[in-house]
């Protein structure tokens, strides 16, 4: 069923629970989620442009035959943000961290993405090593999205902030809107349906694409994947990627293991950082999208096991600048 102009495609999850599942030709770049909570709808994110959050605020009306009441912000990252207002929801929702980081950064993170966009555009088909075409469709549609976005746009923050839960009663069903920390990114907040059985996880979950890891914590990470894998959902929307089911959260920790191993590997045997993207990713890892966040993923986890040697270190150095790297690449 295309409903989103282009931009994302409507998968129903459950009765009146509909996943957007985002396009690679559209603008849209993340996945977003629809909720019937019975009486009011719940919008979870709002994708990386005005326009393709103005094609969710529709379907959501035409899904639910109301205008939508409450959007949830899974973090402060573009892809996830962009589209706010133009979905126009009666109230925002997020914590307040969020929106913090939303007053602080959006403005100019766009900036930054607005003067790279085209040259990155102009890369894509001269990368080396070359980029595959599946991947290649995603960064196009990522790029143009980002050249069509208002060089002004004024990213909605959440009006109404929490800490750690809220918990929405429709009078079909209720809404845990969850924080469990930053791992992701500095705050991230998660959508538990209990009812149903389905989590909407924003970026604390990829299913088939590298994550994009360096504007978090890969310890909080860990952690908070474990909880998210406790509340023992059937079925989890990623931020990135088709809709997963049991196995989805559990093989993104496999994957962060897998990260932690090796960097820890390469820091015995005294190698340098350079040295780690040296072989691809292995199986099942190795069809991933996004494959230059390997590299940027193992980098990362191997200065993070330096700064976490020792509690005092660990204290110390906890939140890191961002590079230049990771600030146009990393905060998806
Ligand atoms: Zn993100």
């Amino acid at each position: 069923m295309d409903a989103g102009g282009g931009h994302f495609r409507i998968e129903p999850l459950a009765d009146g629970v509909y996943a957007a599942i985002a396009e690679p030709s559209g603008f849209g770049l993340c996945n977003a989620a629809i909720v019937d909570l019975g009486g009011t709808t719940l919008v979870f994110d709002a994708m990386l442009t005005p326009q393709a959050g103005a094609a969710l605020g529709k379907a959501a009306e035409r899904l639910t035959h109301r205008p939508v009441g409450v959007l949830v912000q899974s973090h402060y990252h573009g892809d996830h943000t962009r589209g706010t207002a133009a979905v126009g929801p009666l109230q925002v929702v997020s914590t307040r961290r969020v929106r913090e980081l939303l007053l602080e950064r959006a403005r100019p993170h766009l900036a930054a993405d607005l003067a790279e966009a085209a040259t990155e555009l102009e890369r894509l088909r001269t990368a080396s090593p070359p980029l595959r075409d599946d991947e290649i469709a995603v960064y196009d549609g990522w790029f143009r999205g980002i050249l069509a976005t208002p060089p002004d746009l004024h990213v909605r923050p959440p009006e109404l902030t929490f800490e750690k839960e809220l918990l929405l009663h429709g009078t079909k069903r209720s809404a845990r809107v969850v924080s469990f920390g930053g791992g992701h990114s500095p705050s991230d907040v998660l959508v538990h349906l209990p009812e149903d059985g389905i989590v909407l996880l924003g970026d604390l979950l990829f299913v088939g694409f590298h994550p994009s890891m360096a504007d978090g914590d890969p310890s909080e990470l860990r952690r908070i994947l474990a909880e998210v894998r406790g509340l023992g959902a059937e079925r989890a929307l990623p931020g990135h990627g088709p809709v997963g089911d049991r196995t989805a959260v559990p093989e993104l920790e496999r994957y962060v293991r897998h990260l932690f191993d090796t960097a820890r590997r390469a820091r015995q045997r005294g190698d340098a950082p350079e040295s780690l993207a040296r072989t691809p990713p292995p199986a099942p890892f190795h069809g991933w999208k996004f494959t230059r966040f390997y590299e940027e993923n193992l980098r990362f986890v191997h200065a993070h096991l330096g700064r976490t040697a020792g509690p005092a270190v660990q204290r110390a150095a906890r939140r890191p600048g961002r590079s230049r790297s990771s600030r146009s690449r990393g905060t998806r």
